[in-house]
């Protein structure tokens, strides 16, 4: 590995999380960057929940350009932003944040990174019934842009029934039209599910991440002709995804969507068209490295 030589134009970016050591961010934008030509250091900020008020106050007086905002943060950054993008503001969350001539102006690129993942490979959502497992930060965002992207029937499950149907009833609130319900994530187990249309399902809770997780979804009501993806990229399969693709499922793991959320943050920032290929071939190079584990 060549060490990096940062001088006095170089450009500052970074990564704001608790914890963030585990981030594979900065190997993926550094990527970008250096394929860009672009003299710029993208570094990881592990910022306290307690201090992230003054961290992000820092940002213009310090010169930063950009900073992508992790767990546990997403939510509680708004406050401090001076301007919050229209999807940003429906998610109630932002992810990323550019530092436009001293306005900090907040982000979500999380949803529309995920449906970029999944038609990058080659699933088109729009005709879609979805099944969305969970009902947290990360199920709202990519409800919002699967909606947006034309998905008109979307079933959520979830383990609190009032979770669920909160979500439901904000889906409803910021999109008028889409045919939305929420069930209990237990009546999952007993009841086939009823939809004409083909199925996407969607695993946004972290059941899967850890060995000897249950599976969030029953693998007897999972068919051949679905589409099963998984927000969880550690590890890249989950078992959930194993018992899909044993069934004959198409499966989309969860690492793409780091990648495209990364690269609409990229854009973002620069105005320049990200380089995909250079960033994926960074994420998977981190995310074999041992260390990343
Ligand atoms: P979150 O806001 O905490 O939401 C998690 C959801 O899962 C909640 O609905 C929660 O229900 C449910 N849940 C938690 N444990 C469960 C269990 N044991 N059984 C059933 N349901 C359970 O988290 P998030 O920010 O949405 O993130 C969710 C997952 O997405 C994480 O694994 C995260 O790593 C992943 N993610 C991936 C990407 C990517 O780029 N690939 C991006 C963002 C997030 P309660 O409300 O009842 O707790």
């Amino acid at each position: 590995m060549t060490a990096f030589e940062p001088t006095g134009d170089t450009q500052v970016f970074g990564i704001f999380g608790y914890p963030v050591r585990h981030t594979l961010s900065p190997q993926m934008q550094q990527a970008a960057f250096k394929t860009h030509k672009i003299h710029a250091a993208y570094l990881p900020f592990e910022v306290h929940p307690d201090q992230l008020k003054k961290a992000v106050a820092s940002i213009v007086p310090l010169g930063i350009k950009g900073v992508n905002i992790t767990i546990p943060h997403k939510e509680k950054v708004i406050p401090f932003l001076d301007e919050i993008d229209p999807e940003a503001e429906k998610v109630g969350a932002v992810n990323t944040i550019k530092n436009n001539a001293g306005r900090l102006i907040g982000y979500n690129t999380d949803g529309r990174g995920y449906v970029a993942s999944l038609r990058e490979a080659g699933v088109d959502p729009t005709e879609k019934a979805v099944i969305l497992l969970g009902a947290g930060g990360a199920a709202k965002g990519v409800a919002i842009a699967l909606i947006n992207a034309g998905v008109r029937e979307l079933i959520i499950h979830a383990r609190r029934a009032e979770a669920g149907a909160a979500l439901a009833a904000h889906l409803k609130s910021v999109s008028g039209y889409a045919k939305l319900s929420a069930e209990p994530s237990d009546a999952a187990q007993d009841t086939a599910v009823k939809t004409a249309r083909p199925v996407l399902l969607i695993n946004t809770t972290p059941l899967g991440m850890k060995p000897g997780d249950a599976l969030p979804f029953p693998a007897s009501h999972i068919k051949a002709d679905w589409v099963v993806s998984d927000l969880i990229y550690r590890p890249f399969e989950t078992p959930l995804l194993a018992a899909a693709k044993k069934i004959g499922a198409e499966t989309v793991p969860g690492l793409g969507m780091l990648l495209h959320q990364g690269a609409l943050a990229f854009e973002i920032w620069t105005a320049l068209s990200p380089p995909i290929q250079a960033m994926n071939e960074a994420l998977l190079k981190a995310f074999s490295h041992p260390r990343s584990r």
